[in-house]
């Protein structure tokens, strides 16, 4: 499927927030949001005229952003959400979260959702000892997520791994020495740490 190949950090610059689309780069003031924190474009900086409609729809290109998710594929996740019990926001969340791509972004295997998706695509990703290349598979309460065995000297993934310290969420358990991560449990929204309302995504998809 084809890919945003654009400026990354335009993407932020129009969601005015770091979405932390670039790894290291995001911490530091080299993050294009500290250097222009307006958005981009000639009318940057004018003055834009907020409406409702504007506040979902601005919502909705966040969640879509950070997770790097095209409308159809958005739309179709969504719509799933919507047909499961419970809050359709939340589900909607916690089935983003559940991704492999994310899943390996928050084992600390990668240092961005879109480094996860390029291992995963590129075949270092093992799910329950079995490759898998889907980014978007839907990772289940009880699965394994490894890096294969002949990845595990990777420069990049071994770099990761020694230096990216972000927390890992509670609903999974990750071993650094053994290369894997154990999904324990689907995603509460307490335990997703996204700037998203998603209220206002249910309602702009619910008009
Ligand atoms: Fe966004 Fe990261 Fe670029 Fe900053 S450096 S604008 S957080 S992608």
């Amino acid at each position: 499927m084809a890919r945003y190949v654009g400026p990354v950090c335009r993407l932020c610059r129009r969601e005015r927030m770091k979405l932390f689309l670039k790894g290291a780069k995001c911490e530091t003031m080299k993050c294009a949001i500290e250097r222009k924190p307006y958005p981009p474009g000639e009318h940057g900086r004018g003055r834009i005229r907020e409406s409702e409609y504007l506040l979902q729809l601005r919502e909705k290109q966040k969640a879509r952003r950070i997770y790097g998710v095209f409308e159809k594929q958005f739309r179709n996740i969504y719509a799933m959400a919507s047909r499961q019990q419970g809050i359709a926001g939340e589900n909607l969340l916690a089935m983003l979260e559940s991704r492999l791509d994310n899943v390996v972004f928050r084992a600390n295997f990668a240092a961005s959702r879109s480094q996860g998706r390029q291992f995963v695509r590129h075949g270092h990703i093992l799910v329950n000892g079995k490759r898998l290349d889907i980014p978007s598979y839907q990772c289940r309460p009880g699965d394994v997520v490894s890096i294969a065995e002949k990845s595990r000297e990777n420069i990049v993934i071994r770099h990761n791994l020694d230096t990216i310290d972000r927390a890992i969420p509670a609903w999974m358990d990750v071993s650094a020495v053994n290369f894997q991560a154990t999904v324990r449990a689907l995603p509460i929204r307490e335990q997703i740490d996204v700037p998203v309302r998603e209220q206002l995504i249910v309602e702009l998809y619910s008009k």
